[in-house]
């Protein structure tokens, strides 16, 4: 019975992982009272991943990687009646927060390398909007899908040709590499993501990569409800309850101790099934383009092709969910999404293509090798 259990239990697509000091930490800001949107967990916790991103830049915990991203098109001035250069192929987390702000987001097809922003598209896109509106688009959103670093090297160059500010958003990428740098600080701003199933959780949160001090202290302005220095509570400024409380950054800290431990895991896990699905036909495991590329594959995804498969991913995915096993379709890309069916939208085809034929496999970092090769036995059969 037991061993029956076993094998039946749930695998899910990527869970909450703890290391195990996270309480200490917890436990900590509750024996000082530090129960609070500050504290010195909040502190240590963006020292820690200031750290851990280099390129000596600032960090601001947030409440979460939207508030974040929703933070950072007001850090870059993005007011109503602007428009925002969005990667289409992406969560709705990407794109929702331009709204907040009036502005109008434009959605930007993917390439087939990274499945990220096509940095020609992008090109296209800003002259397009040019010649439509008279004015070029604000900030440029691209995403590390995933945890696939997007071509940063070619849209930077581009956004400064147009001298336009790029808002990374690297809520999936922790860790993830192009040429040795960290994503999320490439752009003039980068987002990070603690929900509940990204690389390391702090059971909700966010923070906002900075380049200046300056810039982090502006955030932390908004963030905190935009006080003026006086005494009386006074405002010039519209401002945000967006700061990370010091309960959840102890979680932070704690799981700050095992993200390399997480990323070398997941990127195991990539690695087993690549060697696991090598022979299955018509089934693609997506792969780092080039050594330059250094994904920290936060979820391993699929593509299956039906007539060399002889079937769906949608027959693929069933089937797993018959065996108890979640897998997900890869992101509906957002010019398909009825909430945005007026955005203007330069596409290609590719994310439309990969929504259709992909799937998000079971990568979490507490997953066992066998719980992988029960994965890969269903989707082989
Ligand atoms: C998770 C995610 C977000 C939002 O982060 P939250 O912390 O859940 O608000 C934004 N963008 C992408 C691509 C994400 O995957």
């Amino acid at each position: 019975m037991i061993i029956n259990n076993l094998m039946n239990k749930r695998i899910w697509l990527s869970l909450a992982h703890m290391g195990g000091r996270e309480q200490d930490f917890v436990k900590e800001a509750f024996d000082t009272n530090w129960v609070v949107p500050l504290g010195p967990n909040v502190n240590g916790f963006e020292e820690d991943l200031a750290k851990f991103v280099g390129q000596n830049r600032h960090v601001v915990a947030l409440s979460a990687g939207t508030a974040a991203l929703h933070l950072g098109l007001v850090l870059l001035g993005v007011k109503t009646g602007d428009e925002v250069i969005c990667q289409s192929f992406t969560f709705a987390a990407s794109a929702n927060p331009i709204t907040y702000l009036g502005a109008t987001p434009v959605f930007v097809d993917s390439e087939v390398d990274t499945w990220n922003m096509c940095p020609e598209l992008l090109e296209e896109a800003i002259k397009d909007r040019y010649v439509k509106t008279g004015r070029y688009p604000k900030v440029i959103i691209p995403v590390h899908l995933y945890g696939m670093p997007a071509k940063m090297d070619q849209i930077m160059q581009i956004a400064s040709r147009y001298g336009i500010p790029v808002l990374e958003d690297a809520a999936e990428a922790l860790g993830s590499e192009l040429n040795g740098q960290k994503c999320g600080t490439f752009g003039e701003l980068g987002v990070l993501s603690f929900n509940g199933n990204k690389m390391i959780t702090t059971s909700g949160g966010g923070a906002l990569v900075c380049h200046t001090a300056e810039e982090a202290q502006t955030a932390m302005f908004y963030a905190t409800q935009a006080r003026d220095n006086a005494p009386h509570y006074q405002h010039s400024k519209i401002g945000y309850n967006y700061r990370m409380s010091n309960i959840c950054a102890g979680i932070g800290r704690g799981q700050m101790l095992v993200l390399e431990d997480h990323i070398a895991r997941r990127r195991a896990i990539h690695t087993l099934y690549t060697e696991l699905l090598s022979d299955a036909k018509g089934i693609t495991v997506m792969q780092n383009p080039s050594a330059d590329f250094n994904s920290n594959f936060w979820l391993t995804c699929i593509v299956v092709n039906p007539k060399e498969a002889g079937e769906t991913r949608e027959d693929i995915r069933l089937r797993l969910d018959a065996a108890n096993i979640e897998s997900r379709p890869l992101w509906k890309p957002m010019h398909l999404q009825p909430v945005f069916a007026d955005a203007p939208a330069y596409t290609n085809g590719v994310s439309e293509a990969m929504f259709n034929d992909g799937l998000c496999l079971p990568s979490g970092s507490s997953l066992t090798d066998e719980d992988i090769k029960r994965a890969v036995r269903i989707i082989s059969q």
